[in-house]
């Protein structure tokens, strides 16, 4: 149940499963998922791959762990990955590039979270050159998170692609709210399947799903994939349970995410009003990044919200960031402009 009189906005995570996705997951047919017996999670996998117009897709329980095989499957001890400098597998994921892959990193000043060809371009390392490490993956975000839910313009991905492959660099992309950026254009999952070595796209997002992640790519990326996922103790049993969830949310969740985005720019034009606020990323997604004046402190600002039970994330000393999801309603948008409205900070 969904406790109305708290507005959650601290994440797409924090949805409960619906009626619909239960009812699928209570179903499923199981089997070992480690001797490949899992139905469902079979069944998820070749539908994503599929989906994607790719060989095979692996299941995992978290992005984190999708994007972390995604990077060691393309790369060597001693690499280096370009990424955005705010990028989730760069600043939040424990800095497992460098635990599991033994890679260092070059974040580049980035627009939004999204970097372009040319700056991709001029940090590829010489490989001739012995001193400096290797260059041998280039990882993007599709949208960004700590970016406020911004989206690339295909165009561009098209030409880090054509540097990648001019470099023999692979491209990796954490799609963790890819779907978001899908429904705001013209791509489809097809054209993503084409232009990315890898691709981590979260069902436990803006999809509603309690758990679960899936890597897609060729066939024998993916097989070392599974090894390492074992490796890393992420072989699961009967995780068809999970894959059904995952399943519902692909046939039923995927066209909701707009009204998602449209609440969220509700939610701009109402925090737009308040003078605590200096100014929002514009809102392209299901994300609102907001960023406050010297004159009160993100935590200030996250409890003040919290005394009026509307839950925030404080982003680093002056963001806060709001998401909207499933379970964050019009009525509920609604209580949000009253109750922020009677706030005295
Ligand atoms: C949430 C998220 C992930 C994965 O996070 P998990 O909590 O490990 O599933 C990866 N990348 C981005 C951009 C995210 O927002």
């Amino acid at each position: 149940m969904i406790n109305l009189s708290r507005i959650d906005l601290r994440s797409d995570t924090l949805t409960l499963p619906t009626r619909g996705m239960k009812e699928a997951m209570t179903n499923a047919a199981l089997g070992d998922d480690v001797y490949g017996e899992d139905p469902t999670v079979n069944e998820l996998e070749k539908k994503v791959a599929a989906m994607f117009g790719m060989e095979a897709a692996l299941f995992c329980p978290t992005g984190t762990m999708t994007n972390q095989l995604g990077i060691k499957v393309h790369t060597q001890p001693g690499d280096e990955v370009i990424c955005d400098k705010t990028a989730h597998i760069y600043l939040y994921e424990g800095g497992g590039i460098a635990v599991n892959s033994l890679c260092s990193v070059r974040p580049l000043e980035g627009k939004y979270g999204m970097i372009t060809a040319e700056s991709v371009k001029t940090s590829i390392n010489n490989p001739e050159d012995i001193h400096q490490p290797i260059t041998s993956l280039v990882a993007l975000e599709n949208t960004t998170n700590k970016g406020g839910g911004a989206f690339y313009d295909f165009k561009e991905i098209i030409k880090i692609k054509e540097v990648c492959t001019q470099n023999n660099i692979a491209l990796h992309l954490d799609g963790a709210r890819l779907f978001n950026a899908l429904a705001e254009t013209e791509e489809t999952p097809l054209d993503y399947g084409k232009t990315f070595d890898t691709i981590s796209i979260c069902l436990s997002k803006g999809l509603g799903c309690p758990v679960g992640s899936l890597l897609i790519g060729k066939k024998d990326k993916i097989t070392k994939a599974r090894r390492l996922r074992k490796l890393m103790g992420g072989g699961w049993r009967q995780a068809g349970g999970l894959a059904a969830a995952g399943i519902y949310a692909l046939d039923n969740h995927v066209d909701l995410l707009k009204d998602d985005h449209k609440r969220a720019k509700e939610l701009e034009k109402i925090l737009n009003e308040l003078p605590e606020i200096e100014y929002i990323n514009p809102v392209a997604t299901n994300i609102v990044m907001a960023k406050l004046p010297n004159t009160i402190d993100s935590a200030t600002f996250v409890n003040k919200l919290r005394e009026n039970n509307i839950y925030c994330s404080s982003f680093g000393k002056d963001l806060v960031r709001f998401v909207t999801h499933l379970d964050f309603s019009d009525e509920q948008l609604n209580l949000f402009a009253e109750r922020i409205s009677n706030i005295k900070f």
